[in-house]
């Protein structure tokens, strides 16, 4: 049984995240070595009206809009890394999410079989993300976390209904018995977890320990924001999503996100229909993000 293994904070540079000048974590590697990878988006429902004000902060209600349900894949010559693991089919139907697929299944369209995924990266523990996130679906992959989120979700959030909003017990419980397995990477902080592949704490935002991915491919710097942006409009207008513990460091995170990606049309937002169109290819609920 592999053992269980904290990532620690990489460098002191990287310790700025909570202040508006972000800087980057230092990669170990030059840039040149940098392996390359592609950022897929992969669609598994839909919403026909989601309430504006939950997705833009004090957005008017009368401007409710259609929303996406998605997960991603980031792909490397040695790596598949699933970013999130959707919501199984009971908090599918609660929710009503429309065309839903479970997460294993919705890969094969990107040729990839469930055991052809080495690591499974959540960006935070909220159901639409996490409630899926049974590794017997992937069963070679590594899980990994921030500390943070997976502490507070098993202390604190246990105890108190507020602050776990979104989060369900039954997927706190099973990832602490996957960390008690050993199947689970807690990462303290940010850290560059592969070559090129690096997480990006960002605590008391969406969640208590929800983090962005940064990841290299050939068109530069791509950022996995997940719910840190739930919709484009969230970077072109610089506000906050409108769900949060913290409004001003959902504020500084959009700020963040907008210094690591090496463009703002590289940032993927959690929840945004439009990213078909602004990816269109390969089609059929998957872009690629380019
Ligand atoms: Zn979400």
């Amino acid at each position: 049984m592999r053992g269980i293994k904290s990532i620690s904070i990489l460098a002191s540079a990287l310790l700025v995240l909570t202040s508006l000048a972000i800087s980057s974590v230092q990669s170990a590697y030059g840039a040149e070595a940098l392996p390359q990878y592609q950022v897929y988006i992969v669609h598994y429902g839909t919403s026909d009206s989601y309430p504006m004000p939950y997705l833009m902060y004090l957005a008017s209600a009368e401007k409710n809009v259609p929303m996406d349900w998605a997960f991603w894949v980031i792909k490397g010559d040695d790596r598949v890394i699933v970013v999130d693991t959707g919501c199984n089919e009971q908090m599918a139907k609660q929710w009503n999410v429309k065309g839903w697929v479970r997460s294993d299944h919705a890969i094969k369209k990107l040729g990839l079989k469930p055991e052809d995924v080495t690591d499974v990266i959540l960006t935070h523990l909220h159901w639409d993300h996490a409630n899926n996130g049974n590794i017997e679906y992937f069963p070679n992959a590594t899980i990994w976390m921030q500390k943070s989120e997976l502490a507070f979700a098993a202390t604190e959030g246990g105890q108190n209904p507020q602050a776990r909003i979104g989060i369900l017990k039954e997927d706190v419980l099973r990832l602490v018995r996957y960390n008690w397995e050993g199947r689970v990477q807690l990462i303290d902080g940010s850290a560059e977890i592969y070559p090129g592949i690096t997480c990006y704490l960002f605590p008391r935002t969406h969640t208590f320990g929800s983090q962005a991915i940064a990841v290299n491919t050939a068109s530069g710097t791509v950022v996995v924001a997940s719910d840190l942006v739930y919709r484009f409009e969230n970077i072109e207008k610089m506000t906050g999503i409108g769900t949060g513990l913290d409004m001003y460091e959902c504020y500084k995170a959009l700020v963040a996100v907008t210094k690591m990606a090496s463009s703002k049309d590289l940032i993927v937002p959690g929840h945004d229909l439009s990213v078909y169109e602004r990816w269109p290819t390969p089609g059929g609920g998957i872009a690629e993000v380019k």
